[in-house]
């Protein structure tokens, strides 16, 4: 048998790495070396199985304890039962472990294989809407269209033929799953098996019927009506329950859950319940003050700019901003940053008048300087 690698050395991590660090070393070889991803590659397999174990036993306060103190010995010759890998049980304990690991990594997929053929939630379905960004502020009902499975109206879910019944596994025993146990390089391991030939079902149908080939459902395009709360934010999700995938065995629907895209605005922008927007003065409203409009998501609003207002002055228009989701009562503020533009073309009139006003200011009249320094430029070109 083939040396044993050192534990903490298959997870990468060092020996006094805490339970995040196990955590996040091992999901990332799991993903890596996933059955699923891997399909067919035995070294992948080992491998998985190899940091699963790591994970296993580091993971384990009391086992990770054992093996600093022993080794690998702490976990030989029957210190558990029967199995040689007698710290864990394979099939039980890692059931735990994925339950716990792959439930985000693998949208929680796995768990649906060991469930038995009892009644069984259907599965979420998953779409996304685009909305426009008052939308997501003021709320709004959207159609949805999308295809699901439904009850065949013919056998009524049974998918036999009308006028015959599904038979009971006798592989299984209507159970839908086969147990075995397996001689592997940790000792025993029992399996847990989908039944081959009812598919886990638990039932075999003889005759199928034709209104869906015996799979008890048929697919149906339909459209479902989503209500979207004020002051939902992008990337948030919505929950229609039982809406979903059609429950197995007399089981619940799954839920829709709706993931919503708010399109960006041209002139706000958003961040949680506030909102931003930049918006420019003349140079004389800044010095001298006075009524200026701004664009809010309620329409225009007037505003006085108070004399001598620097530019980047941020002015807050409160409960102009985004309602909480939560309570539709309360709104967030809307911040404007006045940005004071400096005139870019001067007519005749309009320079006369700032060189008046720089003089008045006292500022060197500095005009005809600057422009025999342009002449002289243009002779050297
Ligand atoms: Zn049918
Ligand atoms: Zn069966």
């Amino acid at each position: 048998m083939a040396e044993k690698r050192d534990y903490y050395e298959v997870l990468g991590v060092p020996r006094d790495a805490d339970e995040a660090a196990l955590k996040k070393a091992y999901r990332t070889l799991a993903k890596k070396y996933h059955p699923d991803t891997n399909q067919g590659n035995p070294e992948a397999e080992a491998k998985f199985k190899e940091a699963s174990e790591a994970y296993a036993v580091l993971s384990d306060p009391e086992k990770r304890r054992q093996y600093d103190q022993f080794g690998h010995a702490a976990f030989e010759g029957g210190a558990g039962g029967a199995g040689g890998f007698g710290g864990f049980d394979f099939g039980a304990d890692m059931g735990d472990i994925f339950g716990d690991i792959f439930g985000d990594l693998f949208g929680g997929g796995r768990s649906r294989s060991r469930a038995n053929n009892g009644p069984m939630k259907g599965a979420n379905l998953r779409t996304s809407i685009r909305i426009t960004f008052e939308e997501a502020l003021f709320g709004c009902e959207k159609e949805i269209e999308l295809t699901s499975r439904d009850e065949c109206s013919q056998c009524h879910g049974t998918g036999a033929k009308p006028g015959t019944q599904p038979e009971t596994c006798s592989k299984c025993g209507g159970k839908g799953q086969v147990v075995y146990t397996q001689q592997s390089m940790f000792g025993m391991v029992r399996n847990v098996q989908t039944c081959p030939d009812c598919g886990g079902t638990g039932k075999i149908i003889r005759e199928k019927c034709p209104g869906c080939r015996g799979t008890g459902s048929v697919s149906t395009k339909k459209r479902i009506q989503v209500s979207i709360p004020a002051g939902i934010d992008d990337g948030q999700s919505i929950r229609v329950r039982g809406k979903g995938e059609l429950g197995v065995n007399g089981g619940e629907r799954g839920d829709l859950l709706v993931e919503v895209i708010v399109s960006a605005h041209p002139i706000f922008k958003r961040q949680d319940t506030s909102i931003f927007s930049t918006v420019p003065i003349s140079f004389g409203t800044a010095a001298m003050g006075g009524e200026i409009r701004i664009k809010t998501v309620d329409g225009e609003v007037a505003y006085d700019v108070a004399p001598g207002t620097q530019t980047d002055t941020r002015i807050r228009l409160k409960g102009k901003g985004v309602p909480y989701l939560r309570n539709k009562n309360l709104r967030g503020d809307h911040y404007v940053t006045l940005v004071v533009k400096v005139p870019e073309r001067l007519n005749k009139e309009q320079r006369e008048a700032l060189q008046k006003f720089r003089e008045a200011m006292g500022e060197v009249p500095a005009e005809e300087i600057h422009e025999e320094k342009h002449k002289k430029k243009g002779f050297f070109k």
